[in-house]
């Protein structure tokens, strides 16, 4: 590989607007970008444009937002005319979505793939941003957006021996192109969260055996997917502008689930489980959290549904052992990202499924044959990583962003991420982050946070422009101000009390900090655009002494 610290290979490019990523985020501030005329770029590490989409195309991957609703709003034709197939959409049809997107809208042009962002520096005196590639390509732009993802980063557990194994391994993140047919192979899957919930069903029906390696039993709920119907689809579509408007005024940014108005405990018992079954019936995370007022905030209300759907594992898993070991009792439903399935808990009744406790007795290492536990080994032809990523701030910690002023954004963040609204970093002028810690994006309907992100930074330069500034960044109080905020909010409800990646728990040295802000769409919308019309307190905005009047 080039060393990226030697001149630059190619003539350095001049934009207004630097974009790291060429997902959904990236993607979208393109087309919002360039439509305030100014000149903007994505740099994508990428083969193909999508992100998440793009690389997790493990068995079974499927988005668990509803398809009508997990899909850019920004263009009423658009989601007027995309047809979507299922309740909710598959990997390979969001990768579709998302390519007709870059095409419609011709983003392409603007969009290096094959690209890797290892450096970027702002330039105090010079007020602009310098970006390298990781083959010496330079960059430079007056504002940095930071579209890199918030599940982005791969996480591969650092076991013992693993280069050892014979056989073939894989992580979710960074599934092969071409597939991997799994027909009479001895697999096992570590991981059971999201990505290990969607794909247990379908490699069992295709292994000879599958070893599922689980540390903590996770929640899932049916996600009781289907083919789209088409009264529901043209419902939606005829409603779409007034829903999308409506799913503003909600935490998770998705319409169509009537406000809770009770807490779980003031109902009577029959009553509430008859709630909770008709949330079952139906699928969806959020129609289940939602179903009272306090489940995510009083543990005695969240114990009924969390009670309830552990009845529902204990009478669907014929084994009781394996049932209890699946039935989660560490953290409150919800507090860790809530599963979607098909056929979860059904898959452990097969024959050739076997759930192993690597709680109780722990992975010890990779053997050439298989995985090594405390309580023996087991042989396997092909191991599957459903391990999880390096979340909310994997993506930014591999590229090595400072200023010239000497702040280096790893040692910023050294204690925990910082960040004003989750959309800037004191002490890094004119780079915005698009969902990353501090945004309530991961606890949302993504596209809507990034949607409403992305569309915040292009008033924030356009205000910028409009008054002759060219520099903004935000004050060190108003960081620590926001950072107390999320954490307050974190702590007046249960999630805490999980060990989830929202606290960096799944990544060994990471400082346990709540990073997403989970006091909903809603409330933060609201906030931001009180910052925006009241002449964005909080940031100073300033005109840099080298812009020629
Ligand atoms: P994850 O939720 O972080 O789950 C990782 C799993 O690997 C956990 O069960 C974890 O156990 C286990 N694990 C990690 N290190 C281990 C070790 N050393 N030994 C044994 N087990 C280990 O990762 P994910 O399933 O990829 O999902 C990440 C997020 O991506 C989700 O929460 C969701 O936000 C998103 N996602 C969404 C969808 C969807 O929309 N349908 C699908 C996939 C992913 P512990 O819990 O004990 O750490």
């Amino acid at each position: 590989m080039p060393d990226a610290s030697h001149s630059p290979a190619r003539p350095t490019r001049q934009l207004d607007v630097a974009i790291v990523g060429g997902g959904l985020a990236g993607l979208y501030a393109i087309h919002r970008l360039r439509g305030l005329g100014l000149k903007v770029r994505a740099y994508e590490a990428g083969s193909g444009i999508g992100g998440t989409w793009f690389w997790n195309r493990y068995p079974g991957a499927r988005c668990d937002v509803e398809s009508l609703e997990y899909s850019y709003s920004f263009s009423n034709e658009l989601q007027q005319e995309w047809k979507w197939p299922e309740r909710y959409g598959t990997q390979p049809e969001i990768l579709r979505y998302i390519n007709h997107v870059a095409d419609r809208f011709d983003l392409r042009r603007d969009v290096q793939l094959n690209t890797r962002i290892k450096v970027a520096t702002f330039d105090s005196k010079a007020n602009e941003w310098t970006l390298r590639t990781e083959d010496g390509e330079e960059i430079r732009a007056r504002y940095c957006v930071m579209a890199a993802g918030n599940l982005s980063t791969p996480r591969v557990p650092d076991f013992k021996g693993i280069q050892s194994f014979k056989g073939k391994w894989y992580h979710s993140g960074l599934w092969p192109h071409e597939g991997v047919d799994f027909t009479g192979l001895r697999v096992g899957v570590i991981g059971t969260g999201s990505s290990g919930v969607q794909m247990i069903p379908i490699i069992a029906s295709q292994a000879k055996h599958l070893h599922v390696f689980q540390r903590t039993a996770n929640f899932s709920l049916p996600a009781r997917n289907g083919p789209m119907e088409p009264e529901r689809e043209s419902r939606h579509k005829a409603e779409y502008p007034a829903r999308r408007a409506a799913a503003a005024e909600t935490p998770f940014a998705i319409a169509g689930h009537p406000k809770p108005t009770q807490s779980a405990l003031d109902v009577p018992t029959d009553e509430r489980n008859r709630a909770y079954e008709s949330k079952w019936q139906e699928g969806g995370s959020i129609s289940y959290l939602y179903a009272y007022t306090d489940l995510l905030v009083s543990k005695e209300s969240n114990d009924t549904a969390s009670e309830f759907v552990r009845n529902k594992i204990r009478s669907t898993v014929k084994d009781q052992k394996t049932a209890e070991l699946l039935a989660p009792k560490d953290h409150p439903i919800g507090t860790k990202r809530l599963c979607l399935d098909t056929n979860y808990y059904e898959t452990y009744n097969r024959d050739n499924v076997t759930l192993v406790d690597v709680r109780s007795a722990p992975i010890q290492e990779i053997t050439e044959t298989g995985v090594r536990t405390a309580a023996g080994d087991y042989e396997l032809d092909a191991i599957v990583f459903a391990t999880g990523f390096d979340a909310m701030t994997g993506a930014l910690r591999e590229i090595d962003v400072r200023t010239t002023e000497g702040a280096v954004l790893a040692d910023h963040w050294a204690g925990g991420p910082l960040t004003y609204l989750g959309l800037m970093v004191s002490g890094f002028p004119n780079m915005f982050v698009v969902t990353g810690p501090g945004s309530p994006g991961v606890k949302t309907q993504m596209i809507a946070s990034i949607e409403q992100h992305v569309d915040w930074i292009a008033d924030a330069i356009d205000h910028l422009h409009r008054h002759q500034l060219d520099r903004i960044a935000p004050s060190a109080d108003a960081e620590s101000e926001w950072v107390n905020h999320v954490n307050a909010v974190a702590d007046s409800t249960l999630y805490p009390l999980a060990n989830s990646w929202y606290v960096g728990a799944n990544i060994p040295g990471k400082p346990r900090v709540f990073m997403p802000y989970v006091g909903g769409f809603d409330r933060y919308k609201k906030r931001c655009d009180e910052v925006a019309a009241g002449g964005y307190p909080g940031f100073t905005l300033s005109r840099h002494e080298s812009v020629v009047a």
